[in-house]
Protein backbone atom coordinates (compact mmCIF):
# COMPACT_ATOMS: atom_id res chain seq x y z
CA UNK A 1 0.00 0.00 0.00
CA UNK A 2 1.68 3.64 -0.85
CA UNK A 3 2.64 5.44 2.00
CA UNK A 4 1.57 8.92 2.79
CA UNK A 5 5.26 11.32 2.37
CA UNK A 6 5.78 15.32 3.36
CA UNK A 7 5.55 17.71 -0.03
CA UNK A 8 8.58 19.80 -0.25
CA UNK A 9 7.65 23.58 0.14
CA UNK A 10 7.82 25.18 -2.76
CA UNK A 11 10.14 27.64 -1.22
CA UNK A 12 12.71 28.13 1.38
CA UNK A 13 12.20 28.33 5.00
CA UNK A 14 12.98 31.97 4.92
CA UNK A 15 10.86 33.00 2.23
CA UNK A 16 7.77 34.10 3.88
CA UNK A 17 9.77 36.21 5.92
CA UNK A 18 9.36 38.76 7.91
CA UNK A 19 5.56 37.61 8.14
CA UNK A 20 6.33 34.12 8.95
CA UNK A 21 9.79 33.58 10.72
CA UNK A 22 12.24 30.70 9.43
CA UNK A 23 12.23 28.91 12.22
CA UNK A 24 8.11 28.74 12.51
CA UNK A 25 8.39 27.50 8.71
CA UNK A 26 10.92 24.86 9.87
CA UNK A 27 9.27 23.58 12.90
CA UNK A 28 6.31 23.34 11.35
CA UNK A 29 7.11 21.58 8.37
CA UNK A 30 9.60 19.15 8.89
CA UNK A 31 7.83 18.13 12.86
CA UNK A 32 4.09 19.51 12.60
CA UNK A 33 3.43 18.61 8.96
CA UNK A 34 5.94 15.49 9.47
CA UNK A 35 4.19 13.99 12.74
CA UNK A 36 0.91 14.51 10.54
CA UNK A 37 2.21 12.19 7.60
CA UNK A 38 3.48 9.34 10.38
CA UNK A 39 0.45 9.39 12.13
CA UNK A 40 -1.46 8.75 9.12
CA UNK A 41 0.82 5.88 7.90
CA UNK A 42 0.92 4.20 11.20
CA UNK A 43 -3.22 4.52 11.61
CA UNK A 44 -3.23 2.87 8.06
CA UNK A 45 -0.67 0.06 9.01
CA UNK A 46 -2.96 -0.42 12.19
CA UNK A 47 -6.05 -0.73 9.83
CA UNK A 48 -4.10 -3.08 7.02
CA UNK A 49 -2.94 -5.34 9.77
CA UNK A 50 -6.47 -5.65 11.93
CA UNK A 51 -7.81 -6.39 8.38
CA UNK A 52 -5.30 -9.15 7.84
CA UNK A 53 -6.45 -10.49 11.18
CA UNK A 54 -2.80 -10.11 13.02
CA UNK A 55 -4.17 -7.61 15.44
CA UNK A 56 -6.93 -6.58 17.27
CA UNK A 57 -8.08 -2.80 16.97
CA UNK A 58 -10.36 -0.33 18.92
CA UNK A 59 -11.67 0.80 15.56
CA UNK A 60 -13.39 4.23 16.56
CA UNK A 61 -10.15 5.63 18.13
CA UNK A 62 -7.81 4.11 15.16
CA UNK A 63 -10.32 6.02 12.58
CA UNK A 64 -10.14 9.29 14.45
CA UNK A 65 -6.34 9.21 14.53
CA UNK A 66 -6.41 9.01 10.90
CA UNK A 67 -8.94 11.32 10.46
CA UNK A 68 -6.96 13.43 12.54
CA UNK A 69 -3.30 13.04 11.25
CA UNK A 70 -4.51 12.74 7.68
CA UNK A 71 -6.70 15.57 7.09
CA UNK A 72 -3.96 17.59 8.87
CA UNK A 73 -1.36 16.33 5.88
CA UNK A 74 -3.84 16.90 3.57
CA UNK A 75 -4.71 20.70 4.75
CA UNK A 76 -0.71 21.23 5.36
CA UNK A 77 -0.20 20.14 1.35
CA UNK A 78 -2.39 22.98 0.27
CA UNK A 79 -1.41 25.76 3.24
CA UNK A 80 1.90 25.39 1.99
CA UNK A 81 1.10 26.24 -1.94
CA UNK A 82 -1.63 28.80 -1.01
CA UNK A 83 1.10 31.08 0.00
CA UNK A 84 4.10 32.91 -1.85
CA UNK A 85 7.44 35.48 -0.76
CA UNK A 86 6.09 38.76 0.01
CA UNK A 87 5.65 40.70 -3.41
CA UNK A 88 4.66 37.72 -5.81
CA UNK A 89 2.21 36.78 -3.15
CA UNK A 90 -0.14 39.53 -1.60
CA UNK A 91 -2.14 41.95 -3.08
CA UNK A 92 -5.27 40.99 -4.49
CA UNK A 93 -6.73 38.16 -6.21
CA UNK A 94 -7.57 38.22 -10.45
CA UNK A 95 -9.25 36.01 -12.75
CA UNK A 96 -12.22 33.69 -12.06
CA UNK A 97 -12.29 33.78 -8.29
CA UNK A 98 -11.66 37.51 -8.15
CA UNK A 99 -14.29 37.92 -10.31
CA UNK A 100 -16.37 35.13 -7.89
CA UNK A 101 -15.08 37.00 -4.69
CA UNK A 102 -16.68 40.08 -5.83
CA UNK A 103 -19.95 38.92 -7.03
CA UNK A 104 -20.49 36.37 -3.77
CA UNK A 105 -18.78 38.83 -0.99
CA UNK A 106 -19.53 42.33 -2.63
CA UNK A 107 -15.91 43.03 -3.12
CA UNK A 108 -12.66 41.93 -2.06
CA UNK A 109 -12.23 44.10 1.28
CA UNK A 110 -15.69 42.30 2.77
CA UNK A 111 -14.56 38.66 1.84
CA UNK A 112 -11.00 39.48 3.60
CA UNK A 113 -12.58 40.88 6.39
CA UNK A 114 -14.96 37.95 6.24
CA UNK A 115 -12.71 35.68 6.26
CA UNK A 116 -10.13 37.04 8.83
CA UNK A 117 -12.82 37.18 11.54
CA UNK A 118 -13.62 33.77 10.73
CA UNK A 119 -9.49 33.06 11.45
CA UNK A 120 -9.42 34.81 14.56
CA UNK A 121 -12.58 33.89 16.21
CA UNK A 122 -11.63 29.61 15.80
CA UNK A 123 -12.37 28.35 18.82
CA UNK A 124 -8.91 26.83 20.46
CA UNK A 125 -7.19 25.78 17.49
CA UNK A 126 -7.77 25.65 13.47
CA UNK A 127 -8.25 26.90 10.57
CA UNK A 128 -10.39 29.08 8.34
CA UNK A 129 -10.88 27.74 4.82
CA UNK A 130 -12.94 28.60 1.46
CA UNK A 131 -14.50 25.90 -0.03
CA UNK A 132 -15.94 25.60 -3.11
CA UNK A 133 -19.37 23.44 -3.58
CA UNK A 134 -19.87 22.02 -7.38
CA UNK A 135 -24.02 21.25 -5.99
CA UNK A 136 -24.68 25.04 -5.86
CA UNK A 137 -21.71 26.53 -7.78
CA UNK A 138 -21.09 28.77 -4.81
CA UNK A 139 -17.88 30.02 -2.65
CA UNK A 140 -18.02 28.32 0.95
CA UNK A 141 -16.67 29.92 3.98
CA UNK A 142 -15.73 27.56 6.84
CA UNK A 143 -14.19 27.41 10.17
CA UNK A 144 -12.38 23.39 11.39
CA UNK A 145 -11.80 23.06 14.79
CA UNK A 146 -8.29 21.05 15.08
CA UNK A 147 -8.56 19.33 11.82
CA UNK A 148 -10.65 16.92 11.29
CA UNK A 149 -12.59 17.73 8.23
CA UNK A 150 -15.36 15.18 8.41
CA UNK A 151 -17.55 15.41 5.37
CA UNK A 152 -16.57 18.83 4.66
CA UNK A 153 -13.51 17.16 3.05
CA UNK A 154 -15.80 16.38 -0.08
CA UNK A 155 -15.65 20.39 -1.19
CA UNK A 156 -12.40 21.43 -2.51
CA UNK A 157 -10.62 23.74 -0.85
CA UNK A 158 -9.31 27.22 -2.29
CA UNK A 159 -7.64 28.85 0.33
CA UNK A 160 -6.98 28.07 4.07
CA UNK A 161 -5.49 29.40 7.34
CA UNK A 162 -3.62 27.42 9.97
CA UNK A 163 -4.64 29.35 13.33
CA UNK A 164 -2.71 26.30 15.58
CA UNK A 165 -0.91 28.16 17.91
CA UNK A 166 2.58 26.53 16.23
CA UNK A 167 1.78 28.54 13.31
CA UNK A 168 2.41 32.02 14.96
CA UNK A 169 3.40 31.64 18.41
CA UNK A 170 6.92 31.82 18.32
CA UNK A 171 6.76 35.47 16.25
CA UNK A 172 2.88 36.83 17.70
CA UNK A 173 2.89 35.44 20.85
CA UNK A 174 -1.23 35.55 21.91
CA UNK A 175 -1.78 37.79 19.13
CA UNK A 176 -3.36 35.72 16.59
CA UNK A 177 -5.18 38.55 15.05
CA UNK A 178 -1.46 40.25 13.75
CA UNK A 179 -0.41 37.25 12.40
CA UNK A 180 -4.23 36.85 10.24
CA UNK A 181 -3.74 40.31 9.09
CA UNK A 182 0.14 39.65 8.09
CA UNK A 183 -1.22 36.73 6.56
CA UNK A 184 -2.55 38.34 3.13
CA UNK A 185 0.86 39.74 2.34
CA UNK A 186 2.02 35.97 1.75
CA UNK A 187 -1.53 34.69 -0.15
CA UNK A 188 -0.65 32.97 -3.25
CA UNK A 189 -3.55 33.96 -5.32
CA UNK A 190 -2.18 32.29 -8.83
CA UNK A 191 -2.39 28.70 -6.88
CA UNK A 192 -6.08 29.62 -5.25
CA UNK A 193 -6.92 30.97 -8.90
CA UNK A 194 -5.61 27.58 -10.31
CA UNK A 195 -7.74 25.51 -7.92
CA UNK A 196 -11.11 27.19 -8.73
CA UNK A 197 -10.67 26.66 -11.94
CA UNK A 198 -9.55 22.49 -11.50
CA UNK A 199 -12.85 22.53 -8.95
CA UNK A 200 -15.20 23.94 -11.77
CA UNK A 201 -14.90 21.73 -14.05
MN1 LIG B 1 -0.23 23.49 11.27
Amino acid sequence: MPKYTLPQLPYAYNALEPVISEQIMTLHHTKHHQAYVNGANAALEKIEKAARGEIEIDVRAVLRDLSFNLDGHKLHSIFWPNMAPPGRGGGKPGGGIADRIEKEFGGFDRFKKLFSDAAKTVEGVGWALLLYDPEADRLVLTQIEKQNLMHLAQLPILLSLDVWEHAYYLQYKNDRASYVDAWWQVVNWDDVENRFSKAKV
